[in-house]
């Protein structure tokens, strides 16, 4: 018996450790800055550009060749405007992200920013360009100031401040023991999630990204908390490039596109107005959401 639990058991803990990797794994691309199969050519060029265009062109991707995540994604986020990607969960709406941001390369069409394909420029200036609020943001097992400032490491101390202030965590943070010095995280302070959306908020202010992510950013979040996020997060999308990835249509109402995705094809597009008139799957789902919080009120 003992021959046979032994190696179920470590099967069982290397099935939880890929798990864990998996989770981890953005942040481990971010760590590490630089993936195998994905380099600079000899001749990339820098992002330069403050307020750029995004153009998604006939995307398609797996992550693996067998199964076809994105069938052919088309559209585009013109200069400082906002579009909006709603769907069911695996519809494949994290993964554009992922293909903007460069942790893979597509398969067949093309990502451009301004007309330069993201592989034609280099990872520091592309990266450096994009800054992604994701739903559950990772904190390091440092200080607060610290998982701050990993927005542009270089930044001065008022910098941070100031990034702080305007992502309305400055006061509490002032008001902890050790102020910008509290460790956070595991051995440290446990920061609720509003908290935690307010740092990953301040983070990218302080990146001063000129394309913004946010996915599903506001998801984890009780209703009371997210309305105080999502004024936020409307306030760093002003002039930026914005892509935001939403669970909640009421938070993609004012996007100047809604992308609706299913299995890995946009199958409607248009303003929020556009599509219930159109009476398809953008306002059944509207419709359900509305009864849905109708009913959560009463
Ligand atoms: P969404 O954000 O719309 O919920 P995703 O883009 O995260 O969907 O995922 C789309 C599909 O790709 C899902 O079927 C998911 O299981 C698969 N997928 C996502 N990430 C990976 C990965 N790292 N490796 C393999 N498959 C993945
Ligand atoms: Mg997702």
């Amino acid at each position: 018996l003992l021959q046979l639990s032994a190696p179920l058991f470590m099967l069982g803990m290397m099935y939880r450790e890929v798990k864990q990797a998996l989770t981890n794994m953005e942040r481990l691309f971010d760590l590490l800055d630089e993936r195998q199969d994905v380099r600079d050519s000899s001749d990339a060029e820098v992002l330069a550009s403050s307020h750029p265009t995004v153009a998604f062109r006939n995307v398609r991707f797996g992550y693996d060749p067998r199964r076809e995540i994105l069938k052919g994604i088309d559209f585009e986020i013109a200069s400082g405007s906002t579009v909006a990607v709603v769907g069911h969960s695996g519809s494949g709406k994290s993964t554009l992200a992922r293909l903007l941001y460069r942790f893979y390369d597509v398969d067949a069409g093309s990502i451009a920013i301004d007309g330069h394909d993201l592989r034609a420029l280099t990872q520091a200036s592309l990266r450096g360009s994009i800054a992604i609020v994701p739903q559950d943001t990772v904190l390091f097992n440092d200080s607060i100031g610290y998982n701050i400032r990993y927005g542009r490491p270089e930044a001065g101390e008022d910098e941070v401040v100031a990034a702080a202030r305007a992502a309305h965590i400055h006061d509490f943070i002032v008001g902890l023991p050790d102020g910008y010095d509290t460790p956070v995280g595991e051995r440290g302070l446990k920061l609720s999630g509003g908290e935690k959306q307010r740092v990953a908020i301040a983070r990218a202010l302080l990146k001063n990204p000129s394309i913004l992510i946010f996915d599903e950013a506001t998801s984890a979040l009780d209703s009371k908390s997210e309305r105080a996020i999502q004024a936020e997060l409307d306030r760093l999308a002003i002039g930026r490039t914005t892509l935001v990835i939403a669970h909640r249509l009421s938070t993609v109402m004012d996007a100047d596109q809604i992308l609706v995705m299913d299995a890995g094809r946009i199958i409607e597009r248009g303003t929020h107005s556009q599509l219930r008139a159109l009476d398809g799957v953008y306002a059944q789902m509207w419709e359900l959401q509305q009864r849905q919080e109708d009913a959560a009120l009463a």
